[in-house]
């Protein structure tokens, strides 16, 4: 039984009806044939960097997992609706049906600039990330305690375990931050490759001793063997090699030799690792067979780093695909097995943008990279200079994004200083806008289709007062914020624009009444959604998201309004 609150809502000739709640038993299932059944299992898979573009060029060559999810419900114009559309903060809407100025999740890295700790060489370390326990962590950004501490709000783990304290709540993922944003603060378990092995919250090796040392043998003796790196046919011919101007040679087959770790997570094994400790948890805490629901979230993690590394447009792109295809069908036959009534939902946490040099090559001209000049350092060191300044004058994570004033400008100083960073980066032919705190904290609200909002709206939704910039930049449409040279990455997302914002939104349970919607839906309006189909109420005010009634004709999983 869930205990719960029940909505109760009157009109009374309102625009928006007024709700109040009641505190009510309901039925953990019910008898009426107009209420869905509940799922005993929800499983969450967000696909890292899985644009709704690379879903629209490739679904029709699944023919397995990813086939299934497509004979279920269809939103291929989901959106992650805010402007920094990096990994952190998209998967921190997902599980919340809040956008980061609710979550707080603004950015992977933002900047604390009067609170920095001492850097490992001794300089003071500004950064601040977005998945660690700022009380425990280390002297600097890449020693730290991962935590949920900085997530501001419940997951639909949370809020599940609130309401029935029987269910369990699994989060497993190739990267930390993925997996926290999906688990939340009191999640069972959570676990994540940490760049040599897998590992989890505390307790972990106790609760699931055979899945962890399962995973990590698999892990570790695939990275121990050289990788051919074999084409599906149909990727095949994709194959055109590309130079690109961060120094490596993209489309063609790669190869991967034996003990790359790093290489190892730019494959297709990664996920299928990944994938098979998420199965092993559910074989061995018996998800989805206990008294209660639970669930279970799945962070994969390796379409990321493959399209970091070699654009999104080529080849290997494609044999992620394929396999990512036959992974979700082992997970599916293994579910199926199981005889658990289950719910799935698929999506991802931004989109993404091909290599420059392909792009250029395939009807994109406009594509370019940035220029080194619009990165923080290169600004602020000029207007240093300009208003003798000894030290920084701005901080930053990149070329665009959130840009602090630095607390070495002496505050007579501060206002002109700012007004001259402005109109530095507005001199840019790459940037397409610069707004400052006060024209963001002034921004409407959300209104009419998620893909026409303004520049201003979107970037709101990834506004924090506490953790903002002074000013946010944003660059033009089809500039990737990574110039020419040595780089390990060559493509990235991150972007206000479309192809980084929009997502494919998935959902299939057995028995499901298939439909399409091409309109827009944005990835908060996951959390009700799934809500509704597992009868846990949540507060309208609390989220950003709505529930999307799934389910064609009398039956309904929203509740009624
Ligand atoms: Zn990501």
């Amino acid at each position: 039984m869930i205990r719960s609150l029940v909505l109760v809502c009157s009109a009374f000739g309102l625009s928006v009806p007024a709700c109040a709640y009641t505190d009510q038993s309901l039925p953990a299932t019910s008898d009426d044939p107009n209420v869905h059944p509940e799922p005993k299992l929800i499983v969450a898979i967000v696909v890292d960097q899985f644009s709704a573009d690379l879903f629209a060029e490739y679904r029709s060559r699944f023919t397995l997992g990813l086939k299934r999810m497509e004979n279920g419900i269809i939103f291929p114009s989901g959106y992650q609706s805010h402007a920094a559309t990096e990994t952190c903060p998209g998967h921190s809407t997902i599980l919340t049906g809040s956008r980061p100025a609710r979550t707080g999740i603004i950015a992977n890295n933002w900047m604390a600039p009067s609170d920095p700790r001492r850097g490992a060489n001794g300089k003071p370390d500004y950064s601040v990330y977005c998945a660690e326990d700022p009380s425990a962590s280390g002297s600097n950004s890449d020693d730290y305690i991962a935590s949920a501490k900085h997530l501001k709000v419940p997951t639909l783990g949370d809020r599940l375990k609130a309401a029935s304290p029987g269910s369990r709540v699994v989060a497993v993922a190739g990267k930390d931050r993925a997996a926290i944003m999906l688990g939340g603060h009191n999640a069972d378990l959570m676990l994540y490759w940490d760049g040599k092995a897998f590992v989890g919250t505390a307790g972990t090796a106790a609760k699931i001793p055979a899945a962890m040392k399962l995973s990590n043998a698999s892990a570790a003796a695939q990275i121990a063997k050289d990788d051919a790196g074999e084409l599906p046919p149909i990727c095949s011919r994709r194959l055109h090699a590309i130079k690109v101007a961060t120094g490596a040679t993209v489309g063609i087959q790669k190869t991967r030799k034996a003990g790359d770790r790093k290489g190892w997570r730019a494959t297709p094994d990664f996920d299928s690792t990944i994938m098979d400790l998420a199965l092993g948890v559910q074989t061995e805490l018996g998800l989805g067979q206990g008294p209660a629901t639970d669930i279970l979230a799945i962070g994969l993690s390796a379409t990321d780093y493959i399209g970091h590394i070699f654009g999104t447009g080529g080849v290997e792109t494609c044999a992620q695909l394929m396999a990512l295809d036959a992974t979700l069908e082992r997970m599916f036959t293994a579910l199926d097995s199981k005889n658990i009534p289950y719910l799935v939902v698929l999506t991802a946490d931004h989109g993404g943008h091909d290599a420059v040099e392909r792009n250029q090559q395939q009807g994109l001209p406009a594509a370019q990279r940035v220029s080194s000049d619009l990165f923080p350092d290169a600004i602020s060191t000029k207007l240093a200079a300009q208003f003798g300044i000894n030290g920084a004058t701005l901080l930053g994570d990149g070329p665009s994004g959130d840009v602090y004033l630095s607390a070495d400008i002496p505050a007579d100083k501060r206002s002109a200083v700012l007004t001259a960073a402005v109109s530095a980066y507005r001199a840019s032919p790459q940037v397409e806008a610069v707004f400052t705190r006060s024209e963001i904290e002034a921004a409407p609200l959300p209104a009419g289709p998620i893909g026409e909002w303004s520049l201003l709206t979107r970037v709101r939704q990834s506004y924090d007062p506490e953790r903002s910039g002074d000013l946010v930049v944003l660059l033009k449409a089809y500039v990737t914020p990574i110039p020419d040279g040595p780089a390990a990455y060559t493509a990235t997302h991150g972007s206000v624009w479309n192809y980084d914002r929009r997502v494919p939104i998935l959902f299939w349970w057995p028995g499901v009444a298939p439909f399409e919607q091409p309109n827009g839906v944005e990835t908060v309006d996951i959390l009700p959604t799934l809500a509704s189909f597992i009868r846990l109420p949540v507060r309208a005010n609390e989220i950003d998201g709505r529930c999307i009634d799934l389910e064609i004709g009398t039956k309904k999983n929203c509740p009624a309004i």
